[in-house]
């Protein structure tokens, strides 16, 4: 695995791995005072899609990994209704230490871990990021109801965010289960938008850039 690159003037530039020794170690707030480990994420570097949980569960806690518990069986699910499998995505948290007891994320834990993932969507520069659940929604949705907008793609520089339900709602209330269902099953179509989008103004650029070769 490799764990720190240098850039052309010898700096040192940081990478997923090198984030995860970071999330590891962290000591930023009160969460690692009772972490057994920390959860960086997990996932292809190259993903085209990063989803965005909560925070870490006992399961999670225990094992170090993102989704492993029983959200985590569901999701895996929900991704097979996207014909996509866990190798595909990258996945993470808002926070990356358990919060005692499975408490919401307070929100000075949740501003002390934002650079991680800031950095984490920096390096793998998804073209869709889908928020699972109101923490991460709000990082981009604020003052919205996700039974309003989930499902539903926003712009983001380039870049498509969707906000869905977090899988472990789905799983206590019976009646989000078609919903999150449904909502994973667009994420093929969201993606070829994306693409199509992307191709129209790369055709609009062309013509200019030419253009301007010629002067
Ligand atoms: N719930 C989350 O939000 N994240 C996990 O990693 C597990 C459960």
């Amino acid at each position: 695995m490799t764990e720190q690159t240098t850039d052309s003037s010898g700096r040192e530039e940081a990478t997923l791995d090198s984030i995860a020794n970071q999330i590891k170690g962290c000591t930023a707030c009160e969460l690692c005072r009772s972490r057994t480990h920390a959860v960086p994420g997990e996932g292809n570097p190259n993903a085209r899609i990063m989803l965005i949980g909560e925070g870490p569960g006992y399961h999670e806690d225990q094992q170090g990994r993102p989704f492993i518990g029983n959200s985590g069986k569901f999701l895996g699910e929900l991704l097979g209704k996207a014909g996509l499998e866990r190798e595909d995505v990258f996945i993470t948290n808002v926070v990356k230490c358990r919060p005692p007891g499975n408490r919401d994320p307070m929100p000075d834990e949740i501003a002390a871990c934002s650079a991680y993932l800031d950095a984490q969507i920096t390096l793998i520069d998804p073209d869709v990021v889908v928020t699972l659940g109101r923490f991460s929604m709000q990082r981009w949705f604020r003052n919205e109801r996700i039974s309003k907008i989930h499902g539903e793609p926003r712009d983001d520089d380039n870049r498509l965010i969707v906000p869905m339900y977090h899988p472990a709602a789905a799983l206590h209330q019976a009646a989000l289960r078609g919903t999150i269902e449904d909502d994973f099953a667009r994420i093929p179509k969201i993606l070829a938008d994306h693409d199509q989008k992307a191709d129209v103004e790369n055709e609009r650029s062309g013509p200019k850039q030419e253009q301007m070769r010629l002067f």
